[in-house]
């Protein structure tokens, strides 16, 4: 019982570790993807699209995909910055001008909204400046803490 306690105050389980690197590994090769685009020297599919270009989304999908996936099987909570960052209808790495638009709507609050490019699903995040996200608290993470402290130090 107390060895359970112990290992639960460190923080993430050494048991998922691997897990956690391979969905690491995951997400970053999904941001590469969703900003690569591949020449291609196939002929275009129609006269209408003329360009030889073709961006590799659809692997970056797969993915965001199958990181999202390791998570729900094995009960393991994306961090908040990363499920923000990622379309929940679609998979894809929302990057803001490439993949995503963001707007600001100010009515009736305001609210930064997220819109996919893909599939137009909108994500919408109020954005109040006094707003902190529950894993970004000083008292929930202890190495923030003493990064505040070295900062106020300097
Ligand atoms: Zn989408």
């Amino acid at each position: 019982m107390a060895r359970k306690k112990e290992a639960k105050a460190q923080g993430p389980s050494r048991d998922h570790l691997q897990t956690y690197q391979r969905m690491n590994f995951l997400y970053q090769a999904s941001a590469l993807m969703a900003a690569t685009t591949a020449q291609t020297q196939q002929e275009p599919r129609s006269k209408w699209n003329d360009n030889r270009t073709r961006s590799l989304n659809g692997l970056g999908r797969y993915y965001n995909s199958t990181m999202r996936k390791m998570a729900r099987r094995l009960v393991i909570r994306l961090d908040p910055h990363v499920k923000r960052s990622i379309c929940k209808r679609c998979d894809t790495m929302l990057l803001p001008g490439k993949t995503s638009a963001v707007r600001i709507q100010h009515q009736p609050e305001t609210t930064t909204v997220t819109t996919c490019l893909i599939c137009n699903t909108h994500k919408r995040l109020i954005a109040r400046p006094d707003y902190e996200l529950f894993n970004d608290k000083a008292e929930i993470r202890p190495d923030m803490e003493t990064e505040a402290v070295e900062k106020a130090d300097a």
